[in-house]
């Protein structure tokens, strides 16, 4: 059962589940947070993912190793696209920055604040209103932080064409994400210059990425940046693995929930999106964390037993700059071998994929993985 903005029902929609569907009046729910989801309004159904102070801290992880200290906010409703041929990548926003930049170079210092809001801010996409709101804040902010690393931002224009072919990319992955999970929604994605706070996000509008944490090439000079950003920022070719891994979270935020307090929830949730991603794409967001933590993996899950119920997630999810001599994330290789271990085990893999996206409980899940710390074939012996 769908319900409109002021409660009244819409019907049920066979491809939405009806514990997710939730008025648009009862915010006071997503307080709570037990609420992920979707709810509808007339004339469409739309996003409504980030209410509640405890959604919003989970939303806030999206694009997760990349941006600790992301959040999401709410903005224009979009309706719900289920054609991957009709999501759109727009890059609209990167350009008219450019514009900014060309103009308020060879204008008097006075003016440059003025140009970047007038062209730059006021004529914002709604992903990028959104990206403002939640990540850059104002004018003076992303040129402060221009400031701070001038060489770097403008080694960014190089790489501007490279996202020239980045909807083509995106709809082939997206195709293999509707073929193995029929029902798939697909947001657009927003490209858009930010003030280096955030690898990207997700809301309403969609997917909304901040193209100077996800534009590093190969002869960027980084050496005005912190080691933390040094360490995290991506690069463009890396960026349809990421946008998969997030567009998993839009399909557990209409179909199953987003806003577990408990490590183990939250875990599980990263690790779907990376073992999903793994499954369109053959490659994940968090290669790196394998890498270190494979090795480790059952001194690794006798450590994480004993708190995954906990809501503290420290140590284990989305440390970002506190990293220390191990990675900030081991979480998401944690939820992703309980992910690869449930999927294994079942017999019919399409059933698994729906279950994982649909996980609504984190105990239950694991214990029907079957996983105990080591290879999944090895879980269910
Ligand atoms: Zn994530």
């Amino acid at each position: 059962m769908l319900w409109d903005e002021t409660g009244d029902p819409l019907g049920s929609w066979d491809a939405l589940h009806t514990k997710l569907a939730c008025a648009g009046r009862c915010y006071s729910e997503f307080a709570k947070p037990l609420i992920g989801g979707i709810y509808a309004v007339r004339g469409g159904v739309q996003f409504n993912v980030a209410r509640c102070p405890g959604f919003r801290r989970f939303i806030q992880l999206c694009i997760c190793a990349l941006a600790p200290t992301l959040a999401a906010a709410d903005v224009d409703p979009s309706e719900l696209n289920f054609d991957p041929d009709k999501a759109r990548v727009v890059v609209d926003d990167l350009h008219r920055f450019w514009k900014a930049w060309d103009k308020a170079a060879s204008a008097p210092d006075e003016d440059r604040r003025g140009i970047f809001q007038q062209i730059y801010f006021d004529a914002a996409s709604p992903g990028l209103r959104s990206f403002i709101e939640l990540r850059i804040g104002d004018v003076d902010r992303l040129l402060s932080a221009i400031d701070a690393a001038p060489e770097y931002y403008s080694s960014l224009r190089e790489q501007t064409e490279s996202v020239a072919n980045l909807e083509a990319l995106l709809q082939d992955a997206y195709r293999r994400m509707q073929a193995i999970f029929p029902g798939a929604v697909f947001p657009d994605t927003y490209i858009v210059m930010g003030a280096l706070t955030s690898g990207g996000t997700i809301d309403r509008s969609g997917i909304l990425i901040g193209f100077e944490m996800n534009a590093r090439g190969p002869e960027s000079p980084v050496h005005e940046l912190s080691d933390w950003h040094q360490r995290v920022i991506g690069t463009v070719e890396a960026l349809p693995v990421l946008i998969v891994h997030e567009l998993v979270h839009i399909q557990q935020a209409v179909y199953g929930r987003l806003d577990f307090r408990d490590l183990l929830g939250q875990s599980i949730v990263e690790g779907a999106a990376d073992f999903i991603a793994e499954l369109a794409l053959g490659s994940h967001p968090s290669t790196g964390i394998h890498a270190w933590a494979a090795s480790r993996e059952s001194d690794l899950w006798a450590e994480f037993r004993e708190v995954m119920h906990d809501t503290e997630t420290a140590g284990w999810l989305y440390g970002g700059s506190n990293e220390t001599d191990r990675p900030a994330d081991v979480g998401y290789f944690i939820g992703y071998r309980i992910v690869e271990a449930y999927y294994r085990k079942a017999e019919d893999p399409s059933a698994a994929l729906r279950e994982i996206i649909e996980m609504t409980n984190p105990a239950e899940f694991l214990q029907r993985s079957g996983y105990t710390g080591g290879t999944p074939e090895s879980a269910s012996d």
